[in-house]
């Protein structure tokens, strides 16, 4: 599990007020967090931010590190189970939306949403993002999960991203010093600050794309949208694919196969459209959701003796979660 861990002391209102003093920037306190999130659970940020560009976003990185006070960056909270006890410490959701078309590159700061990457490079006649229409998050958590989707993913079309290190430089990094693999990047395996924190923040990306019939490619984006709708719980609160695909097989299909689809702990349900999906009725727990998610890869350790690793992360403070139903 990642994300900052309790025990920290800080003061969440003078902090507060010292970040909108200093850097422009409102807090909450005490922010429920399942709001910013696809499966709509998990409990309270002790303190709250949302950044509208590099400035702030920069700024904002930089104080919690001087201060050691342990920062968890969002996107849009599409990959991720926040612990009901909520994460401790400042939780920045990066929301920089800025974009750039180039002749055949697109500029995009890390808070642009996906789908908004797809649509945007379509008008301009732009082949390359359209799987981005099918990830509901952004540009920051494409490049950090390398997502793909539709036999393309973002590691096939991003040229560069510049990144915040660990020492608070930031330097533009090619493609080749990313660390992708499948649905994996060098984000993942980077350390965290002493303080708790990521130690490399993707800024903004820039994807390198080919020229096409607008209308051509606005055909792909609705074949895109169709699959999705026909083959994905989409009304229903998720985070997507819960499992990892091992290799050469689908943890769907091997979820499927056990008759787990419908199967429910509390309010955290297997879909019956895509075995892969955890859906929240709604009254859904991140306890119930992390338990299921827990017997359905029991389940398959016990019955096809296959390991499926998460995909999804779980974050924040599950320092008093324990397995057993209540
Ligand atoms: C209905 C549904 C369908 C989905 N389909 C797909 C799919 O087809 N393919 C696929 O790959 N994924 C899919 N996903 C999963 C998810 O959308 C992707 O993993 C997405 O890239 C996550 O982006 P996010 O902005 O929501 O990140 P978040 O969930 O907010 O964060 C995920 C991680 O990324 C980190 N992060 C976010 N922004 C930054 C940044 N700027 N710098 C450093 N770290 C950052 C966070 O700290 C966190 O650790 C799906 C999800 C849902 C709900």
């Amino acid at each position: 599990m990642t994300g900052p861990t309790a025990g920290v002391p800080f003061d969440a209102i003078a902090t507060g007020t010292d970040i909108q003093r200093r850097i422009g920037v409102k807090t909450s306190r005490d922010e429920p967090l399942a709001r910013f999130t696809t499966m709509r659970v998990g409990g309270p940020a002790d303190l709250f931010a949302v950044i509208h560009n590099a400035f702030e976003l920069r700024a904002l990185v930089k104080f919690a590190r001087a201060r050691a006070i342990p920062y968890t960056i969002l996107g849009r909270g599409s990959n991720l189970v926040i612990a009901d006890a909520g994460i401790r410490g400042l939780v920045i959701q990066a929301r920089a939306e800025g974009t750039k078309v180039d002749g055949e590159r697109y500029h995009a700061e890390a808070g642009v949403p996906m789908a908004r990457a797809a649509t945007e490079t379509q008008k301009a006649g732009l082949t390359g993002l359209e799987y981005g229409l099918a990830i509901p998050g952004t540009v920051g958590g494409a490049v950090w999960a390398n997502a793909g989707a539709h036999d393309n993913e973002t590691a096939a079309v991003l040229e560069s991203a510049t990144v915040l290190l660990a020492d608070g430089t930031e330097r533009e990094l090619a493609r080749d010093e990313l660390g992708f693999r499948y649905r994996h990047s060098r984000f993942k395996d980077a350390p965290e600050v002493p303080s708790g924190g990521p130690a490399e923040i993707v800024m903004s990306a820039v994807f390198r794309l080919t020229r096409a019939d607008p209308a051509e490619i606005k055909r792909r984006l609705d074949e895109i949208r169709h699959w999705r709708q026909a083959h994905q719980p989409l009304g229903l609160p998720s985070a997507g694919s819960v499992f990892r695909n091992p290799d050469g097989d689908s943890a769907g299909r091997l979820i499927d196969e056990l008759g787990l689809k419908g199967f429910r702990i509390g309010g955290a349900v297997v879909s019956e459209k895509h075995a892969n999906f955890i859906v929240n009725d709604q009254r859904g727990t991140a306890a119930d959701v992390r338990r299921l998610a827990e017997h359905v890869r029991r389940e398959v350790r016990e019955r096809h003796g296959i390991e499926l690793q998460f995909e999804v992360e779980f974050i924040g403070d599950w320092s008093g979660w324990t397995e057993e139903t209540a």
